[in-house]
């Protein structure tokens, strides 16, 4: 097997060592073979990508729609190929893998369109006969560091913006699942940008990554990941002066009023709890539920969670697949027992189960008698595993789900119009969905959220302009 390598000023380089991608659903196959960059090759890839922002910082928008709209092309056109890849090294469900993959096609796309609609403002001066003009420019390098849960989604939702308003990037994958960013930088090689506009340099976090951050000539970092690493993330970058945004954990809360419709409320809370395995960052952990429907929902949620088939992620009629690797299963079986010795009751699911073949896989767990202040529901557990805190109304509800250092994601399911527009209005978290998972977002609109799980501006949709230009105001006097 040969190694997949870097991509570095136009040209496919081997790393300084190679590691293998493993697939969680059998852990005796190998999915591929990846590079991975040494520290003196990332700074090759920056240098790359510093020349080539020189010229292509004033590209024609038309240019940047073209190699956009190719590569979303592409990606469409092959979404069932690259979904199955991507189910085989991250553990997604095939039609999750698809749906992700086709994803990351239609951000392509909008970005495309987002070149050719780069805005400014032209205004009169308070001072006559001057003219103002505010323009957005391109920030130059972006240094671009993806988790491993959406592992074709992300890196496409922040390379498509910072290729669309004329920048230059530098992207390391998550090191466990390097096979989608490969592909996708494959795609992208081909769509006929100018050598040094995109680089891939893949491998570790202490060393590919630790490079971009350092690197006085990456003019941003797009981070997406843990709170600890964003955290570092925004040390080095205050340090130096460049320009970062982060999205990182949450500890979503899903309120399920009395007047709710249970159906609904099952569907939406088993969707965005343990869909996708639960390693979503928006994924619901915490179910608040008032007294009057409690029981029923739980009863409703156990009865659909022992009918869900957790297996193979390639294989049809599976529902969830595994969790990702053995250290995030293990910290996932671990806070199976921490909630137990809290005092929660573990109404169904929470063990580890064999398959046909080795992979890391997990029931989904229920925990009912949990309070917010146990570790279960206050620390991101990043998996298949959700609690239930029963609440006397509405205001206690909104009280406990704003009670978490987070905001990423928030929900409520009930009929009231009344405490829907409330909780829209009071909720702390950056996206509200009402009688919908607090997981699955559109791509043309904002994403992000507050407090402890997002810095700086917000992804996607025509936000995404805030965080990948500066602003310029000019002032001339024509004479
Ligand atoms: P992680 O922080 O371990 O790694 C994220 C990326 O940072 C990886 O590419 C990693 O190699 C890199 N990295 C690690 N150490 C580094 C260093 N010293 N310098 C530079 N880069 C470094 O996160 P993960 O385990 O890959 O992803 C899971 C986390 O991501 C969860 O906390 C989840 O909530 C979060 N996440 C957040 C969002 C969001 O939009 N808010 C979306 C997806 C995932």
């Amino acid at each position: 097997m040969s190694a997949k390598q870097n991509f570095i000023n136009g040209a496919w380089t081997a790393g300084s060592e190679v590691g293998q991608n493993i697939n969680p659903s059998n852990t005796a196959e190998v999915v591929g073979e990846y590079a991975r960059a040494d520290a003196a090759q990332v700074s090759q890839a920056i240098a790359a990508a510093k020349a080539a922002s020189a010229s292509w910082r004033y590209s024609s928008p038309q240019a940047r729609f073209d190699a956009l709209d190719a590569i979303g092309t592409e990606i469409l056109a092959r979404k069932a190929e690259l979904g199955e890849l991507l189910s085989r090294e991250e553990g997604k469900t095939l039609p999750e893998g698809i749906g992700e993959a086709g994803r990351a096609g239609q951000v392509f796309k909008f970005f495309a369109g987002e070149a050719l609609r780069i805005v400014g403002d032209k205004l009169d001066s308070v001072r006559p006969g001057i003219d103002v003009e505010i323009t957005r420019e391109a920030l130059g390098v972006i240094g671009i560091i993806t988790p491993w849960n959406f592992p074709i989604a992300i890196p496409a939702w922040k390379i498509a913006p910072a290729l669309a308003f004329g920048n230059c990037v530098v992207i390391k994958p998550a090191d466990l699942v390097p096979g989608c960013g490969w592909a996708l930088a494959d795609i992208i090689s081909r769509s006929g940008l100018p050598d040094g506009v995109f680089n891939l340099v893949m491998g570790r976090g202490s060393v590919v990554g630790e490079t971009i951050l350092n690197s006085a000539d990456v003019n941003g970092v797009s981070f997406t990941g843990s709170v600890a690493t964003g955290k570092h993330v925004a040390a080095v970058c205050s340090a130096r002066g460049a320009k970062f945004q982060l999205e990182m954990g949450g500890k979503n809360p899903m309120v399920v009023l009395d007047d709710a419709n249970l159906d609904v409320a099952v569907e939406a809370c088993v969707n965005g709890a343990y869909f996708s395995t639960g390693q979503r960052c928006t994924a619901s952990s915490r179910f608040i539920v008032t007294a009057g429907i409690h029981d029923a929902f739980v009863a409703a949620v156990k009865a659909r969670l022992e009918g869900l088939v957790v297996g193979d992620a390639l294989k049809a009629g599976t529902h969830i697949g595994p969790v990702v690797d053995q250290s995030q299963l293990t910290q996932d079986l671990e806070y199976i027992e921490i909630g137990k010795k809290e005092g929660a009751t573990l109404v169904c699911g929470g063990e580890q189960v064999s398959r046909d073949t080795d992979g890391f896989y997990m029931t989904p767990a229920l925990f009912t008698n949990t309070t917010n202040a146990m570790r279960i529901n206050r620390e991101e557990i990043f998996g298949p595993v959700a609690s239930v805190i029963k609440v006397k109304d509405y205001d206690e509800a909104l009280a406990v789900a704003n009670d978490t250092e987070f905001g990423l994601s928030a929900g409520i399911c009930t009929t009231s119009l009344k405490y829907a527009s409330d909780f829209k209005r009071k909720s702390q978290a950056g996206m509200v969905m009402v009688n919908l998972p607090t997981a699955g977002v559109d791509y043309h609109v904002p994403f992000g959220g507050t407090k402890g799980s997002s810095y700086g501006a917000r992804e996607q949709g025509s936000y995404a302009a805030e965080f990948y230009t500066t602003v310029k105001t000019a002032y001339t006097l024509p004479v």
